[in-house]
């Protein structure tokens, strides 16, 4: 018992770094994916839930997960998958993998919650300084300036820093992005957040659906996909999105991504045959 509690202290407290690489073929995009953090989701987060489905599930009383960010290149371009908590580390790995901040012209956000936007800031100025940041008109209208109650000083700064660069936005649907090897579609994902958002990523020969955070704890709510944790805001909406994108992902065959996944964050999802679901990692 005490290694056990002495290695979720050791995983808490330090920042792990680790890139995944999938998808390398010729005229094909390749995604790399951003462990900025790699830690565990406590069963606190589902204390709303019965706590035996909870204990069966999470024994050790903590689910594996990641808070990750994914960059994809297709051709000659660049584009981001959320921004992550935008740590040095989150810094320092897009500088590895050679991506320079004026490289990139266009950021994806699946929501606006402070662990996707935080590397769009350098201090108080914008990190990207050619980039369009996209976001759902969902989205967009819930946080800006609506409910302004609800915006964080976060927000705040990051409109400041962009000002009409991140005022645009998509609907549900639409494609936000193609070249002459990706598309990018974005599907209605909501629940999470009021606009939270899951992006659909195709060459000719592979497609991968980023699912942003469709799910917090993969080892419980995959097989007990009514399950909610306490960051999910409109948790019926959050359910049945959750339902309706992996069942799509099943039917259509697609490899998933997403951002509190495990590493190495992407894999297949087929059903348990129980009215649940199953993660097969990819290898
Ligand atoms: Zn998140």
């Amino acid at each position: 018992m005490t290694q056990t509690i002495f290695f979720y202290l050791t995983i808490c407290a330090s920042t792990i770094f680790i890139t995944s690489f999938f998808l390398t073929q010729q005229n094909d995009f390749k995604v790399v994916v951003i462990n900025e953090v790699i830690r565990e989701m406590g069963k606190d987060l589902f204390s709303s839930s019965d706590p035996a489905v909870v204990e069966k599930y999470l024994p050790e009383g903590g689910a594996p997960a990641s808070m990750s960010s994914f960059v994809l290149f297709a051709s000659d371009d660049v584009v981001l998958i959320d921004a992550g908590l935008g740590g040095p580390n989150w810094v320092n790995k897009l500088t590895e993998l050679g991506v320079k901040p004026e490289k990139i012209k266009l950021i994806l956000l699946t929501h606006m919650h402070g662990d996707h936007i935080g590397g769009l800031l350098d201090g108080h100025t914008r990190r990207f300084p050619n980039a369009t940041v996209l976001s759902a008109k969902l989205e967009y209208d819930y946080w800006f300036p609506k409910n302004a109650k609800a915006r964080t000083s976060q927000l705040e700064k990051i409109k400041t820093a962009y000002g009409n660069d991140f005022s645009k936005t998509f609907e549900f649907d639409e494609q936000v992005f193609a070249n002459a090897t990706m598309k990018i579609t974005a599907l209605n994902a909501v629940g999470h957040t009021p606009g939270h958002t899951a992006f659909l990523v195709e060459s000719s020969q592979n497609r991968l659906l980023i699912v942003g955070d469709l799910l917090h704890a993969a080892a419980l709510q995959f097989p007990v996909p009514d399950i909610c944790s306490s960051y999910d805001m409109d948790t019926k909406n959050t359910v049945t999105s959750r339902k309706r994108i992996l069942d799509f992902a099943i039917k259509q065959n697609i490899l998933i991504g997403g951002m509190h996944f495990p590493v190495p964050n992407i894999g297949k999802v087929k059903s348990n045959g129980q009215g649940g679901y199953e993660f097969i990692p990819a290898k």
